[in-house]
């Protein structure tokens, strides 16, 4: 009954922990997850208050299926402002959520037997819907060891006449890691000459506690051709539950296409959102913003130095984003064991590395407080000593 391409799709594995967790928690256990992504902090009062204003207003029907002028020139703004690239109304467009821009850009662009370079470890969803859309999946690995960043000579290595896309996520989810101006030059060097598209998913763009942020698009004209820049308000504004993403691209030929995809499929995204997203954009949050980032710095600190200080485990310092990607491979190659384990005996969520493509980890998401990653990082200690 089922088609073929829907069988090839996985569940989300952060989302099977996440729910798992809960249940248990339901039934009274004394659980410790950290297997969420998104921010333990309430969306600023602020954004709230746009949305409330929306809803009295009785902006309450159908919108342009790309979104609104107002919310379009906001994240226009914003783009220019913060980033440095310039667009069109034409060059973009609103979705529910970045995870529907990459559905949608992905729908329009990968055709059966499209290669699409994803470096590991990499965000769960990027695969499944390249190989839901027909796409060919060339992971590049990455380790600790080197920063949990590709080289130019690993993107040169992995590129065929059969490449379509090179996905890029900075700060990156999992692992924090955030490339620099100059990494990213380097790579946009390897693909001058090529029709290479690149999806640049700036989500933690906000999330970034050393060194600067480089938008993908900013680094040349040429980037700026072949890059769909694509980001959202989830994580930076604590808005997971809003569904707002954004797609921007100079190529307005692809931004129609996905309008006419989403115009077929989901409409317009809530227009109470909508609302709520220019606030959430036009630096009215700035503050709250930055106070969630000082936050997230300190207990990144804390929580490094603690998985540093467990015999068999360590941990890179993530420049960004609120996940620490912990190298297990001295107590276990085999993360999701280990993961099932942990949950079963110390009641600790975490996501195995296997789940992002990279054996020998587990993902620890610090978008919890300070208590309960102090007490977490403990019961992981305890099982380590007992695991080893
Ligand atoms: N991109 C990355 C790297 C993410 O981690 C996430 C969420 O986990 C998303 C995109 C999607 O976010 P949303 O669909 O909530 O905008």
């Amino acid at each position: 009954m089922l088609t073929n391409r829907i069988n090839t799709l996985s569940e989300s594995i952060t989302i099977a922990i996440s729910t798992l967790a809960q249940e248990l928690k339901a039934e009274g256990k004394d659980i410790l997850s950290f297997s969420a992504g998104e921010p333990d902090f309430d969306t600023p009062q602020v954004i709230k208050d746009a949305a409330i204003k929306a809803i009295n207003d009785g902006f309450t029907k159908y919108t342009a299926v790309d979104g609104i002028p107002a919310l379009k020139n906001a994240v226009i703004d914003k783009l220019k402002r913060e980033n440095g690239i310039t667009y069109a109304p034409n060059q973009v467009i609103v979705n529910n959520g970045a995870k529907h821009s990459l559905f949608n850009l992905f729908s329009a662009t990968i055709e059966e037997g499209d290669e699409v370079i994803i470096p590991a470890p990499y965000w769960v969803t990027y695969p499944e819907l390249v190989k839901y859309c027909g796409g060919t999946v060339v992971e590049i690995e990455t380790q600790d060891t080197t920063g949990f960043k590709i080289t130019p000579e690993q993107l040169k290595a992995a590129i065929t006449d059969k490449t379509k896309m090179l996905i890029l996520t900075t700060p990156s989810n999992p692992t924090g890691a955030v490339y620099s101006k100059a990494e990213l030059e380097a790579l946009a060097e390897v693909l001058k000459g090529t029709d290479i598209l690149v999806a640049s998913d700036e989500m933690y763009e906000k999330l970034v506690y050393d060194g600067e942020f480089t938008s993908a698009a900013s680094i040349s004209d040429d980037m700026f051709k072949r890059t769909i820049t694509i980001n959202g308000l989830s994580k930076s504004v604590a808005m997971t539950g809003w569904r707002f993403g954004y797609m921007a691209a100079a190529d307005a030929e692809l931004i129609k296409a996905t309008k006419k995809l989403q115009s077929q499929s989901t409409s317009n995204i809530s227009s109470i959102t909508q609302m709520a997203a220019i606030t959430g954009l036009d630096g009215s949050a700035d503050a709250d913003i930055e106070m969630m980032r000082k936050e997230f710095a300190a207990r990144r600190d804390e929580a490094v130095k603690l998985f540093n200080e467990v015999d068999g485990l360590s941990v890179l310092k993530p420049d960004g984003a609120f996940y620490l990607f912990v190298n297990i491979k001295e107590v276990s190659n085999d993360s999701l064991t280990f993961a099932k384990d942990l949950l079963a005996k110390k009641n600790v969520a975490v996501v195995p590395g296997v789940g992002f493509g990279s054996e020998g980890y587990f993902r620890f998401s610090f978008a919890t407080d300070i208590n309960s990653i102090r007490e977490g990082i403990k019961r992981i200690e305890e099982f380590v000593k007992e695991f080893k």
